[in-house]
């Protein structure tokens, strides 16, 4: 029994990343990693044990004790802790707000009780049972109520309510006779409701997933190692991963496995659930706090060795990991843009390396950055071995992929988001009574609303972007801050009434694909679709099930879902992710059509798709069309390269947000300043391609002025000393501005 205990207090302010030294009271035993209760100030607030000791240097009468230990149990592993650390180190943030994803908000300020439920028990000697059954012949509820119990020996007080009407008064009048016993107990909450009986079992792998097996499962052997796993869409990526997951088990380990969204991938949850049983649990934001407190125990307790969960799983407790898989790497949902900012797959790999577990990321459009990691010349230290699937399951052929020039369809006359091609693909499609896909990649009506007598266009009071037109309700919204308004009737600014709809999204497409088949079951998949819980799900399985011709969506409908009646899919506007101002739009774009293809074909039938654009050149449409990784990473590489982007170069930059655009404007300039002087005097400018204090994006935002100061550094140079200044500066901001420091962000507006 220690003396005393360093405590990291769970506030995230940077004033108290530190350890405080508190006293442990006589009889308490704590151990590193258990939650604590302690005095701070005039407050008391919950804290993590991270060291314990006999002897310390703080004088005895500034020592407070700690109050109380908040359970038994270490809520953090030491491996975790360990990763906490590699967090403060790596991602600057405090201890405290690292710590705070490895255990469940509802743990923390004991949001959520654990779930009790009321259990009856006999309480009378088995021999006994007969002379009481005679003693209750008047109150033949009360027997009827006690035989049920005894039958069952025990038995929870909801069921017998829901068989028995009044078993309430029985059960007490029962307990009062001293007949039984009435308990509680200790329940767990379940997501996903029981599993049914259709327990499937693993089929033969086919040469390339058993040769990608092996190789993992020979890693897992040997104290680990990371892998990269490129198979093309359908190529059964998913069974390699349940055979790792299984010799995992076979070890005695544990298992992660992180998909970009549960909601998007019901599949994976569903696959691992009919494979594991039990031994899965799943962890995502949408379950309710309760169901996702006790998952969490379920797995801290060892019950589920299993976890399948969208980016926070990665810091599950899972004891003795075997293998942690990232599912669909090259997602953006990796990475968290609020801190801590962090991209998970370096965590992971820095969990796993302490851990000697096997990391395994796979994609069928691997992010530039990790396929460039695979390749020869890269450090030991940083190297993943490539392992490929290049075959889709039964020699079933890719989809044949058309372009279609959408400028010309212009001139020929044809004013629809349909091409003439897709429109004659739609009608046979559905004439065989099979299903579609139309991606279109922007939720709402039209884009922009502007007048045609005077230009005016409608724009956002509090941002600086044109509203977006939603037909059904009439609104115009703005995609960034959600604010609301009623479409005019006539121009705001000249009183016209000539207002016109330019460009369009989710809304326009089902509009016009209703007009174009009548008869067509339509079911459209966006924001505005999904919004109530199991949203999604509902709108996939009924899909699936056929109770709909053609889903009309946009992104959310890319991911890994398997759909064996789907043939034709139809990209409206493949343009729209290349056009943005971003160096990923090739990548993006690239990503979302092979993605999208892919799900085009995926059973017996063949799948065709067809891809809508005005620029049908552009490598990363092309290449998509042929599905040719490779191909498309070369041209890729060589871009980023010659252009000096990322992951050859770092983008970062410092966010500053005030309420005026002089005040921000300043602000931006004089951390410029700072910032310069900073390299000149430590001799960093050579690190340096580019640095400028200019106005974001998007200047205006939720009413407040924007502006940046952007800086790219090469990639080999010393990248890590100018963002820890960078993150200082960003700290030390004052005033009315604020300052955020973004490295590589997933979004620049
Ligand atoms: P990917 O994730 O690589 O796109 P999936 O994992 O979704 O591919 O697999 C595609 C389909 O092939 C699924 O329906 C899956 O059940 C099936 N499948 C995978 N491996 C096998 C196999 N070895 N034998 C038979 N069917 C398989
Ligand atoms: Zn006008
Ligand atoms: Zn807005």
């Amino acid at each position: 029994m220690s003396r005393y205990a360093q405590v990291i207090v769970d506030l995230t302010s940077e004033k108290v990343d530190r350890a405080f030294t508190y006293r442990v009271p006589d009889g308490l035993d704590l151990v590193s990693g258990q939650r604590v209760l302690v005095p701070f100030g005039p407050r008391r607030i919950e804290g993590i044990v991270i060291g314990l000791a006999d002897e310390t240097g703080v004088a005895s009468d500034k020592i407070r004790s700690v109050e109380k230990a908040l359970e038994s149990e270490p809520a953090v592993l030491p491996e975790l802790m360990r990763l906490a650390e590699w967090m403060r180190e790596n991602c600057h943030c405090t201890l405290a707000s690292a710590l705070r994803l490895m255990i469940p908000a509802q743990l923390r300020g004991a949001r959520v009780k654990v779930k009790t439920e009321q259990v009856a028990e006999i309480a009378v000697l088995p021999e006994r049972l007969r002379e009481a059954e005679k003693q209750l012949s008047r109150a033949p509820k009360q027997a009827e109520v006690f035989r049920r119990v005894a039958a069952a020996g025990s038995l929870e007080a909801a069921v017998l309510r829901q068989e028995i009407p009044g078993a309430d008064g029985a059960l007490r009048a029962l307990a009062g006779k001293g007949l039984i016993r009435l308990r509680r107990v200790e329940s767990l909450r379940r997501p996903y409701g029981a599993i049914d009986g259709r327990r499937r079992e693993d089929p033969v792998l086919t040469g390339e997933q058993q040769a990608a097996a092996d190789e993992l499962i020979g890693a897992m052997e040997t104290g680990g190692g990371r892998f990269l796993l490129r198979g093309v869409t359908g190529s059964g990526k998913t069974e390699v991963y349940i055979r790792c997951v299984r010799h995992a088990l076979a070890q005695g380990k544990g298992a992660i496995v992180l998909v970009p969204e549960i909601a998007l991938t019901p599949q994976m949850v569903e696959w691992f659930r009919a494979r594991f049983g039990e031994g899965a649990a799943v962890l995502h934001s949408r379950l309710s706090p309760g169901e996702r407190y006790d998952e969490w125990r379920r797995i801290r307790r060892g019950e589920a060795r299993v976890v399948v969960g969208a980016r926070s799983a990665a810091f599950a407790p899972v004891e003795n990991l075997g293998i942690l898989i990232i599912d669909e790497e090259h997602e953006s949902t990796y990475q968290s843009d609020s801190n801590p900012r962090y991209d998970v797959r370096d965590a992971a790999r820095a969990r796993c390396g302490a851990a000697g577990a096997v990391l395994l990321l796979g994609s069928a459009t691997p992010s530039i950055g990790s396929y460039m990691r695979t390749m020869p010349g890269v450090r030991p230290e940083n190297r993943f071995r490539l392992l490929e699937l290049n075959r889709r399951i039964n020699g079933r052929p890719l989809p044949q992929v058309d372009i279609v020039d959408m400028s010309r369809e212009l001139q020929s006359g044809n004013h629809s988001v349909f091409s003439a091609k897709a429109q004659q693909a739609l009608k046979s499609c559905l004439e065989r009574g099979e299903q579609a896909i139309l991606l279109m990649n922007r939720r709402g009506y039209a884009t922009f609303v502007s007048c045609r007598a005077c230009g005016y266009v409608e724009r956002c009071s509090a941002c600086d972007v044109s509203m977006t037109y939603h037909q059904w309700d009439h609104t115009l919204k703005c995609h960034y801050c959600g604010e609301e308004r009623k479409a005019p009737d006539k121009c705001p600014s000249c009183g016209s009434p000539f207002i016109r709809y330019f460009g369009s999204g989710t809304q326009k497409v089902e509009e016009e694909a209703a007009r174009l088949l009548p008869q067509a079951r339509i079911v459209r998949m966006d924001m505005d679709t999904t919004r109530g819980k199991d949203a999604h799900e509902k709108i996939l399985t009924a899909f699936r099930n056929g109770e709909y011709d053609i889903l009309v969506g946009t992104q959310m409908i890319a991911k890994g879902l398997d759909f064996p009646n789907v043939t034709l899919v139809c990209v409206v506007a493949a343009d729209m992710t290349l056009n943005l101002p971003d160096y990923r739009s090739p990548e993006r774009t690239f990503q979302l059509l092979t993605q999208v293809a892919g799900r085009a074909g995926r059973a017996e039938k063949t799948g065709r798709v067809i891809v809508q654009t005005y620029m049908p050149d552009a490598y990363a449409i092309r290449m998509a069309a042929r599905q040719d990784y490779r191909a498309f990473y070369q041209a890729e590489s060589t871009y980023r390269r010659r252009g000096l982007y990322p992951p050859f170069t770092v983008l970062a930059r410092l966010l500053v947000t005030g309420p005026t655009p002089e005040e921000t404007k300043s602000a931006a300039q004089e951390l410029e300043l700072r910032l310069s002087a900073f390299l000149n005097e430590s001799a960093l400018r050579q690190s340096v391609v580019q640095m400028r204090a200019l106005e974001a994006p998007i200047a205006r935002l939720k009413g407040e002025s924007r502006w940046q100061v952007f800086i790219k550094t090469y990639a080999r140079g010393k990248t890590d000393l100018i963002l820890e200044e960078m993150e200082r500066m960003a700290r030390g901001a004052g005033g009315d501005v604020r300052v955020e420091l973004e490295v590589n962000p997933t979004n620049m507006f």
